[in-house]
This record gives C-alpha cells, sequence and structure tokens, in this order.
C-alpha cells in the first residue's frame, strides 16, 4: 500500500508545528493528504505557518498547560474528527555550561521537553484507547542515547522521553494504540543554530525527519534514527566500554561542539527566543 493511501484523511496534530522539524512534517503529510492540525506557542509564526501552507487547523498551543492542550486537542476534534496521530515534537535546547544554567530555564527545558510529552501523550492517549486506535509519537533526540557536555539538562529531558515512552509501548501493549520515538542528529533547523555538527556526522534536514516520521506512521515501530549514519555511531559508542565510547565520542568534537565551537553570534536569537518566559 502506498504511502498516500495509508496517509490519506488521517487527523494528525504536531505541537510545535510552526517551523523546524514540526512544520516540515505537517507539510509532508499534507502533500499526502492527511488533516494536518499544527499547534505552537508563538502566535504569529504558527498563524503564518498555518496559512501558508494551507494546514486545516492552526493556533496557539502551550504544551506546559493542560488547560490549553486540552482546548486544542478539543477543537481538532470538533473540526478534523478524532485523533488518529499525535507528534509530541515541541522543544528547546538552550546550551551552555550547566552550573550557568539559570533554574528557570532548568525548569523550562523540563517542562516543554518532558512535561509537555506526558502531558500529551496522556491527553491523546485517553481518547485514543476509547477506540482502540491511534499513534502517539514522541520526538526525542539521539541526545537521548549519548551525553553532550553543554546539553546536560536538554540530554536528561530526552533521556525521559525515550525511556517514558517505551515504557508507554510496554503498558498499552494489544490496546491498538501504538507509540514511536524519533531520534534526530543535528538537524538544520534554529535549534541548531551556530552549532559545530561532529566529525563524519552531517546535519540532517527537517525534511528528512518528516520523510522518517511518514514511514513510521506507515509502518509504526519503536524508534527511528535519522541519519541512519549518525544513529550508527551513537549506537556503537554506547556498545562500547564507557571510557572508550567517551574517548571516540571526544575524538569527533563532541566535547566542544555545543561549548567552545558554538558561534555565539549564530546562535543569539534562538537563544534570546528561548530564554524569554
Ligand atoms: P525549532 O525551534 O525550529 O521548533 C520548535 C517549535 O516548538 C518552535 O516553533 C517553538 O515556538 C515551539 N515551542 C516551544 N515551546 C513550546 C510550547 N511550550 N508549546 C508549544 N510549542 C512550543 O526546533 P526543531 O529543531 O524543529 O525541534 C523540534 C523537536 O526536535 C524538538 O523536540 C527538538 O528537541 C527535537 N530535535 C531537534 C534537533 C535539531 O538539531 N534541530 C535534533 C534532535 C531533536
Amino acid at each position: 500500500m502506498s504511502a498516500v493511501t495509508k496517509i490519506r484523511g488521517k487527523v494528525v496534530v504536531i505541537t510545535g508545528g510552526a517551523r523546524g522539524i514540526g512544520l516540515a512534517t505537517a507539510t509532508a503529510l499534507k502533500s499526502l493528504g492527511a488533516k494536518v492540525a499544527i499547534g505552537d506557542i508563538d502566535k504569529k509564526a504558527v498563524e503564518e505557518s498555518g496559512s501558508a501552507r494551507d494546514l486545516d487547523h492552526y493556533g496557539v498551543l502551550d504544551v506546559t498547560d493542560p488547560v490549553s492542550f486540552t482546548g486544542f486537542l478539543d477543537e481538532v476534534e470538533r473540526t478534523l474528527g478524532p485523533i488518529d496521530v499525535l507528534i509530541n515534537n515541541a522543544g528547546i535546547m538552550p546550551t551552555g555550561k550547566f552550573v550557568d544554567e539559570p533554574d528557570q530555564i532548568t525548569h523550562r527545558i523540563l517542562d516543554i521537553n518532558v512535561y509537555g510529552v506526558i502531558l500529551g501523550s496522556k491527553l491523546a492517549l485517553t481518547r485514543m484507547l476509547l477506540r482502540r486506535s491511534g499513534h502517539i509519537i514522541n520526538i526525542a533526540s539521539l541526545a537521548g542515547e549519548s551525553h553532550i557536555p553543554g546539553l546536560a539538562t536538554y540530554n536528561a529531558s530526552k533521556h525521559a522521553v525515550l525511556g517514558f515512552t517505551d515504557t508507554l509501548r510496554e503498558e498499552y501493549r494489544g490496546s491498538g494504540v501504538s507509540f514511536s520515538s524519533v531520534l534526530p542528529t543535528l538537524t538544520n533547523t534554529e535549534l541548531g543554530s551556530g552549532v559545530t555538527t561532529p566529525k563524519i556526522m552531517r546535519p540532517a534536514e527537517p525534511e528528512e525527519i518528516a520523510e522518517a516520521i511518514v514511514g513510521l506512521i506507515c509502518a509504526p515501530k519503536p524508534k527511528v534514527r535519522v541519519t541512519m549514519v549518525a544513529g550508527i555511531i551513537a549506537q556503537v559508542v554506547n556498545a562500547l566500554p564507557e571510557a572508550v565510547g567517551d574517548a571516540l565520542a571526544r575524538s569527533l568534537g563532541s566535547g566542544r561542539a555545543f561549548l567552545d565551537d558554538v558561534d555565539v553570534e549564530k546562535r543569539k536569537a534562538y537563544e534570546e527566543r528561548v530564554r524569554k518566559d
């Protein structure tokens, strides 16, 4: 069966869909005939992106706020029908030395990247279980299977998303609902601006992550790593004795990529956007 046949008519909600990976995914799914809703905390960006791509529903959504999230899902179901797929994509990645991270930023990373995913999963799963059908796709990161200086809290948040998603998959086995994690490598979006890609690993394009998500919806599986090469390198590093794996990661430049090697000027606009409340 072709991707169009599998995806046409499906109601898909994407959080943080105003730009980057979320918007690329919305665009890909829309072109295959899905009914796509994007929600984002950035009102101007979500309205511009939603109308430019002629998406089926778009509006403000704060994934850390249960009232906002519930209202958004209710509105989507009222206008488009039962939600088939929820993609918990909203996330932020402030970089820097851990001791310099203000508590407010630590809370914000965990609120959006972890609580937002847990909240969205709970709200969608409650609805999907009644229908014995649905798919929850959580955007984690290869940072969820590794440890990268300059990203301690972000790493923790993505490790949490992977553990959470795997646990739901087991807890709701046989329920008719599927659970998947997506693990992108560094990807060319505003989130990665000014970051030097570690050696060997070219950055991905958001369209490549979107393509992997389309593949997941067509044929659900627990995890997909993108790019394939970066995924293999991460798995090899993890399979090695810890000291050897860490030394290999350092030799590829991961120790400096999110600290000394950051182009501060190029990254400034992103850091300002995610650090303001
Ligand atoms: P991005 O900054 O381009 O887009 C993220 C979107 O999330 C933004 O539009 C932002 O306004 C929105 N958002 C932030 N807080 C929100 C909230 N509280 N409620 C709703 N929306 C909110 O980033 P991206 O690169 O497209 O990242 C998307 C996801 O992919 C994130 O979870 C990120 O951690 C993950 N990821 C990104 C990369 C990368 O290198 N770009 C790599 C691995 C994983």
